[in-house]
Parts: structure tokens; sequence; C-alpha cells
């Protein structure tokens, strides 16, 4: 695997070596440069490299692979055929769809077919089989699809693979770690060995690296570690919570605030999920769930609604809420903390899209340490805690012992007079509890950090 090294990197779309009506899509999209990914991403792959991609969600990945596959279509294929040219694998049905999406809009000035997780968006359980089966004998230059369905059609015989140019494994950590692997493999190993191959993933652990060797050819690597990959223009809060009814107050008083647009709040469980819309929903707010439970119409009507900005509220799990890209998101609340501290990563990046501000709030009980201390060993940043004015804990910092004599829940083991208020700053109504400025810190000084 070769390593990029320091290079001149082109500053504009026009310099990455892209087609004219490709261009034009990109300017009429409003984008002036490309992101980091982009830039270093693009001009590789026209060149025909396979690409190991390190990069996150919000980073412009999707245009990073979807520009280049595009640029392959520009120009005709040798062998005849209506099998397909690209094939995006992603782990969740939801991201097929943004990313047909994007090959909607970067592809707008060319004639594809295209086709998304061989299913059509609003259509319960997807396309139905007959459906799927036309749009396949049809043709599709653009397949996106989640390894399940996609194995199942190939394995039906209705696909064509020996067209296929360039593939593209998106979040290929989460597919991973949802439990594709077979598929994944049962799928490359049927795709020709000319193809070119692009795999991203948040983050490049050994399991990927394995599968990385196994599929791609001498792969360049490219870590994109930009401000906007570490979220810099998230705030992220800590709120410590006692228990439920302490996150339920906690939460009517983040919602009600006046700079809050549209938010998304995890919780753990589907059942919670559905359970606490029902109650912000009593409340008179517009709030819904968002689940694997529900049937794929019924998810995108609610995803529809959330872009359309007639919701203001999404409760959601974490496969659900995954690739949804809404400008509007101003923040994510993590009801309950995510067990594995890269779903943390890929929660926030819900809000802080397309270049804008966003705050990540997170709500910890006094067995969440651990997982505080792996979100915090992630992401190399610590998260500021804080305190809504009449709402402060009870419970006081997980892994300081309390000075004899302090209040429970007081500010003491932070440096603050016992009982004080706190320091009024930004969102108004929050304290920050350790009297740093608010905004990130660099140095990892976290009272969870072993
Ligand atoms: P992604 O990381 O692919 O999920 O993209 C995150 C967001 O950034 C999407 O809303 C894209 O439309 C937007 N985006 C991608 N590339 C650019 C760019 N070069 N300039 C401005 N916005 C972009």
């Amino acid at each position: 695997m070769t390593a990029v090294s320091e290079v001149v990197l082109p500053i504009t779309f026009e310099q990455l070596g892209l087609a004219a009506p490709i261009l034009e899509a990109i300017k009429a999209a409003g984008y002036t440069e490309p992101t980091p990914v982009q830039a270093r991403a693009v001009p590789e792959a026209i060149n025909g490299r396979d690409l190991l991609v390190s990069s996150q969600t919000g980073s412009g990945k999707t245009a990073a692979f979807m520009l280049p596959a595009l640029q392959k279509l520009t120009v005709q294929h040798e062998k005849p055929g209506r099998g397909p040219r690209i094939l995006v694998l992603t782990p969740t049905r939801e991201l097929a769809v943004q990313v047909t999406k994007a090959a909607d809009t970067y592809g707008r000035n060319m004639r594809i077919k295209r086709g998304c997780d061989l299913c059509e968006i609003g259509n319960v359980g997807g396309m139905p089989y007959p459906l799927q089966n036309r749009m396949l004998k049809n043709g599709v230059d653009i397949l996106v699809a989640t390894p399940g369905r996609m194995l199942d059609q190939m394995n039906s015989g209705r696909i064509d693979l020996s067209r296929l140019q360039f593939l593209v494994l998106d979040e290929a950590d989460r597919m991973l770690d949802m439990g594709f692997k077979d598929d994944l493999e049962a799928i490359l190993a049927k795709v020709p060995k000319t193809r070119q191959t692009m795999l991203f993933s948040a983050t490049i652990e050994p399991s990927i690296v394995r599968l990385a060797s196994s599929f791609l050819h001498d792969p360049l690597r490219i870590a994109i570690d930009t401000a906007q990959t570490r979220h810099v223009n998230i705030e992220q809060r800590l709120h410590f919570a006692d228990d439920m009814g302490h996150k339920n107050r906690m939460l009517d008083s983040i919602l009600g605030h006046p700079d809050l647009q549209q938010a998304i709040v995890f919780t753990a469980t589907k059942r919670h999920a559905d359970q606490l819309a029902q109650d912000l929903h009593g409340k008179g707010l517009s709030a819904a769930a968002l689940h694997g439970d529900m049937h794929q119409g019924a998810r995108n009507r609610t995803l529809q609604a959330l872009r359309k900005g007639g919701l203001k509220v999404l409760v959601a799990t974490d496969v659900a809420a995954r690739g949804i890209d809404v400008q509007g998101i101003s923040h994510v609340i993590n009801y309950d903390l995510p067990m594995q501290a890269e779903d943390y990563v890929h929660r926030i990046g819900r809000t802080g899209r397309a270049g804008r501000n966003g705050i990540a709030i997170s709500f910890a009980s006094m067995r969440d340490s651990h997982l505080v201390r792996d979100i915090e060993r992630l992401t190399t940043q610590k998260i500021e805690v804080c305190v809504i004015e009449g709402l402060e804990p009870k419970m006081r910092a997980f892994s300081k012992p309390a000075p004899r004599g302090a209040r429970p829940g007081g500010g003491k083991s932070y440096g603050k007079p016992s009982g004080a208020p706190g320091r009024r700053e930004g969102f108004s109504g929050y304290a920050k509890r350790d009297g740093r400025p608010a905004g990130r810190s660099p140095a990892r000084t976290s009272p969870y950090a072993k």
C-alpha cells in the first residue's frame, strides 16, 4: 500500500480533470471548490488508481467517489450490454438513497440509468421483484445497493457484472460492523478483476486493512484529517444525568430553546425511540421516530418531512439515522450514549452539514464513564461538561472523588465554587462546569481519560 505524500493539491474543480457536463453540474450545486478529500481522491481515481480513503461523513466523500465514477461514464464502454458499470455498496438503504441523489445531482447533464438498492423510494420493503427485474433488464449504469440485496439479485442470476468498471465500498467499517463481511466477500469474488476499487471508511482498522489487501490493487492510502473531519464546527457538550426524569427535563429545556432549528435525538432502543417521539409529540412538538422496525415507506415519509422542515425532532436509533444529510439539523442529542465510540462520530456528524456549525449534546449517567472515555480517545477531543441552570445534576463527575464537604453535583471538582451557577456562555442557559472557555479543547485532559 502506498501512503500519499505531501502533494500540491489542485484547488479548483477545473484542475481535477473532470468533463464539462460534470463541472457544470458541480457549479449548479453551488460548490465553489473541492473539499480536501475530493482534491486528493478525484485526480487519482481518474488516473485509475485504487484508493483506500479514511474520511468522515460530512467531508464531501460521496462526491469524491461519484465524480470520478461519472467521469468513467463519459467514455463509452467497449463491451455492449446492460449490466452496471458503477457499483456502490452502502451499509444502509438510507445511505444508498443519498448516494443515488448525489449521482442525480452530479450527473444531471449526462444520460445515466441508475438504480438504487434495487428498490424505489416510497415503496414498502423495496421495489417488487417484477419491477426490479425489469429495471435490471432495461439496464443500469450505476447501481447503489446494500450488500444483502445485491447478493440476492446476483444469486438469482439477473445482474450481469461483466461490464463493471468501478466499485465503491462506502462506509466499509459500518458494513463490517453490521455483519456484511460474508456478503461483501461473496460479491467481491464475482466482480471482474479489471475493475477499479475505492474503499471509504471512517476508521482504518485491521479488519478494513485485511479487506483492502484482498480486494484492492496497490491502493493509494488517503487519510483526511481536516478540521471538518474532526468535527471542529460542532460544539460538543456533555451533561451528567441523574436518571431518566432528569434527562427528560434537560431534553425539554434544550428542545425548547429558540436557537434550535431541527434536532435528532438518539436513543438506545427502537421501543424507546417510539415512546420518546410520542411523548414529545404529546407535548406539542412535531416529533417522529425513525428506526429499523419501520417499513421503508414510513421511514422515507419521515425523512422527507425532516428534509422539508415539517419535522422538528427526529428520535432515532443508530442504523436508521445513518447517512441523513439535512442542513437544518442544528442539534444532535445523545439521550443515550452509543455503545461504540465510532457511532458517536457518525451521530454528531448529522449536524454541522455543508460547512455550518452544529451542537452535539450528550447525556451521561453514572455508569457511562467508559463510553465517554472511549469517545474522547477516538476523537482525541475532550467533551466539555456543561449544566443547564436550574437542572444541575445531583451526581458528580464519574471518576473524581468528591472533596469532603463538596455538594453533590457542585462544580468543586472542576474548580468552581460549590453551588455557583457557573458562567453563562454561548447557548444561553448553559454554564460550563469546568471554567474552560467554550469550544473544543485540543488537550486531552478529560476527567474520564485514564
Ligand atoms: P458527504 O460527506 O458526502 O456526506 O457530503 C456532505 C455535504 O457536503 C453534502 O451536503 C454535500 O452536498 C456537501 N458538499 C460536498 N462537496 C462539497 C463542496 N465541494 N462544496 C460544498 N459542499 C459540498
